[in-house]
């Protein structure tokens, strides 16, 4: 657009448990540690450098907060781009993930907004119980982009966020 204007909204979507939270704090920069539990505090917005162009995210982490039907639906309207996050070791959370997905097609129909399907907690590896071939193929079915992270090890988490920022792009692009 021509004002310059880059500021976007990304929304993660995912059962309770699968790591958003912890994500989103990767994302923000803030340590376990600074956090005294502060409700309502579920939006961060960053400034990213990728490809050598700043973007803006508002990463929204506010699935949980509210369970109401009214306020998911508002979440489903308001993204630029969604994070759908699933534990590898939780096949229920994987499942959901799709619904999630199958959701979010319903709401906004028409729009070829950018979805990430991510599986978070790749280091719990005995644990695991949806493998990353699952993974990738719920991805192409689902059509959208795909990445295993592990927010304990801060393992793909950057890759996660420079990859929004890239698909928001191209869909800018090709506008
Ligand atoms: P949310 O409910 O989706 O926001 O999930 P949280 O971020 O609150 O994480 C739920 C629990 O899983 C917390 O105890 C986290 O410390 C833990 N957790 C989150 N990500 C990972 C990960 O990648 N690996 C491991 N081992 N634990 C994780």
């Amino acid at each position: 657009d021509s004002s310059g204007e880059s500021l976007y909204r990304v929304v993660l979507l995912g059962d309770p448990g699968v790591g958003k939270t912890s994500l989103v704090n990767l994302f923000a920069g803030i340590q376990e540690r600074d956090l005294p539990e502060q409700p309502g505090e579920d939006a961060y917005e960053r400034t990213l450098s990728v490809d050598g162009e700043e973007t803006t995210l508002l990463v929204m982490d506010t699935w949980e907060t509210e369970r109401r039907n009214r306020f998911h639906n508002y979440c489903m309207q308001v993204g630029n781009a969604y994070v759908i996050v699933y534990s590898v070791t939780d096949r229920v959370s994987f499942e959901s993930a799709s619904e999630l997905r199958i959701q979010l097609r319903r709401t906004r129909q028409a729009e070829n907004i950018p979805i990430i399907l991510v599986g978070n907690k790749t280091d719990l590896v005995r644990c695991r119980e949806v493998s990353v071939e699952e993974g990738r193929a719920c991805a192409v079915v689902f059509d959208c982009k795909f990445i295993e992270t592990s927010a304990a090890l801060q393992h793909n988490v950057t890759e996660l966020f420079e990859g929004v920022v890239r698909q928001i792009r191209l869909r800018q692009d090709s506008k």
